[in-house]
């Protein structure tokens, strides 16, 4: 079928929206109408890690239209979140941890489908999709069964969207990963969606300090009104000595979501004795970086990577779904909402901070 996509076609260059082919559901695919979807950072270095062209976008949100022989889990005229791929074979995939799946990283990144064909084509050129299995620029996408996700029927799918990616790797890393429970300390590194997501999460599992770290006021006083009980502008001297202030001896956990080398840093020292460190980001797209670990090992510390939230789709976008109708996750107040035709400006506005999260709308 025709569909209109945002294609990008050069590292630097915005994606132009594009008339092109996609391929029929197979057996195992869901087709999406899409409603609305997130721009998430990772779009926008994507054109570096994925084959060009491509389309990009990875928080789809829709109604399905039409699938494969085989899928059970959604019928025409559903409403769908859209999330990361996963195989659903291989031995974390068993284990309830997809987001660890060992074929991730092509499922992902690959810009196909798992057996490497393109569900995207214009004229006789191959066009790389698939992007988290979705490819969501575009007013239809393909997904596969385990990368859709069925919404309550209250939640607007205007707003859904982020839940598959920005949302679900915030709250995820307080409620799945840290575990972090009530009464305890936290501090968060970077108020972005995910930070911001994170600091929600915190204040509805009733966390006691929930730090945030910044360097822009105006997120900070955002952070306060979405649940952090200090703020701290990072340019305004030692961060670890005023989050030993806040908490004497030191938070019990911590998410570093800023990217930045002293951020990193700064994330594993504030920690208590016995802290853990949630690592969403790392500086530079995975430059070495150079820092002492001795604070880490004197301390008992742990540092652990979170993908995704450690989420398993199926459960936990849902529950993230009913937190936000319930009042606890107010992640409305993040959005900012582009016309689909404003892609590029949606993107550089993700990358210059000015939007927290845009969501285009078709
Ligand atoms: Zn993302
Ligand atoms: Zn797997």
């Amino acid at each position: 079928m025709l569909i209109s996509a945002a294609v990008s076609r050069a590292a630097n260059e915005p994606p132009a929206i594009t008339e092109i082919e996609l391929d029929s559901p197979r057996e195992d695919e869901v087709l999406v109408r899409l409603v609305a979807t997130g721009v998430c950072h990772t779009d926008l270095f994507a054109a570096h890690l994925v084959p060009l062209p491509a389309v990009f976008g990875h928080e789809g949100a829709g109604i399905v239209e039409r699938v494969g022989a085989r899928v059970g889990k959604v019928r025409p005229g559903d409403r769908v979140a859209m999330t990361f791929g996963s195989c659903g074979r291989c031995r974390h995939c068993h284990d309830a941890a997809p987001a660890c799946c060992e074929h991730g990283h092509q499922l992902q990144f690959g810009g196909t489908r798992e057996d490497g064909s393109t569900t995207l084509s214009c004229a006789s050129e191959r066009i790389h999709g698939s992007f988290f299995q979705q490819s969501s620029f575009a007013t239809h996408a393909l997904g596969t069964e385990r990368s859709v996700v069925r919404l309550p029927d209250s939640m607007p799918l205007e707003l859904a969207g982020p839940l598959g990616c920005g949302v679900q790797t915030g709250a995820g890393a307080v409620l799945n990963t840290l575990r972090a429970p009530a009464g305890s300390s936290l501090a968060v590194f970077g108020t972005g969606a995910v930070g911001l997501s994170a600091i929600m999460a915190a204040g509805y599992a009733n966390l006691g300090a929930i730090i945030a770290v910044d360097i822009d006021p105006e997120r900070l006083e955002l952070a306060r009104a979405l649940g952090a009980t200090h703020a701290i502008d990072a340019r305004d001297g030692d961060v670890v000595e005023r989050i030993n202030d806040i908490v004497r001896g030191g938070v019990m956990y911590s998410i570093e979501t800023a990217g930045a080398l002293s951020s990193l840093n700064e994330s594993i020292v504030c920690l208590a004795r016995r802290g853990v460190c949630a690592l969403v980001t790392v500086p530079n797209l995975g430059e070495p970086v150079s820092f002492s670990l001795l604070p880490l090992l004197t301390g008992g510390k742990r540092l652990v990577a979170v993908l995704e939230g450690d989420s398993v789709p199926d459960v936990f976008i849902p529950r993230l779904a009913e937190l936000y109708l319930a009042g606890h996750l107010p992640f409305d107040r993040l959005v900012r909402n582009y016309a689909f035709a404003d892609v590029a400006c949606a993107m550089n506005d993700a990358a210059t901070g000015r939007a927290i999260k845009p969501v285009l709308r078709f």
